[in-house]
């Protein structure tokens, strides 16, 4: 029961300073959980050279296309977190969402934030990866209401959104 107290005060807390709306869930173990519902304008990216930046150079090896890395190896479809990206893989800045941080994006489902992005700046962007640049394209450039949980949910809450 107090566990539940320190849970909606810090839920009440967190909407106070970031804004938005905060919805409750209760977690696989019955527990008290919450997430703030954001307005976030989503685009949608996948492993190609024209998503991630990347070109082959002259011996035909993956090296950085732009930026400040500009011809340094590219490691292909690894994220900044250093694993394989995945359909569920979000990149976010993780200034406002930490790397692990839990976010359900309607018509996309549930992801984690394990990526960044040179143009992902800020609360209210994210980038969904897509295995192919063909979904990626067919995603396009969506503002959606995410629902974002706090760092440290560990698993989909019960009660949450179903994926879709
Ligand atoms: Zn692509």
């Amino acid at each position: 029961m107090h566990g539940k107290f320190v849970i909606l005060t810090m839920a009440l807390l967190a909407a106070l300073a970031l804004g938005g709306c905060t919805v409750f869930f209760l977690d696989p173990d019955d527990g008290l959980t919450y997430g703030r519902i954001v307005r976030i304008e989503t685009t949608a990216y996948c492993p190609c050279g024209l998503c991630c930046s990347w070109k082959l150079d002259k011996r035909g090896r993956p090296v950085v296309s732009a930026g400040r890395d500009r011809g340094k190896p590219k490691a292909v479809g690894i994220t900044a977190s250093g694993k394989r990206a995945h359909p569920g893989t979000l990149a976010a800045d993780t200034r406002y969402y930490p790397m692990g941080t839990l976010i359900y994006v309607p018509g996309y489902g549930y992801g984690v934030v394990e990526d960044r992005g040179g143009d992902i700046k800020g609360r209210r962007r994210l980038d969904l990866f897509y295995n192919t640049h063909a979904e990626a394209r067919r995603w396009g450039r969506r503002k959606v209401e995410a629902v974002v949980f706090p760092p440290g949910t560990p698993a989909v809450p019960k009660n949450a959104p179903p994926p879709r």
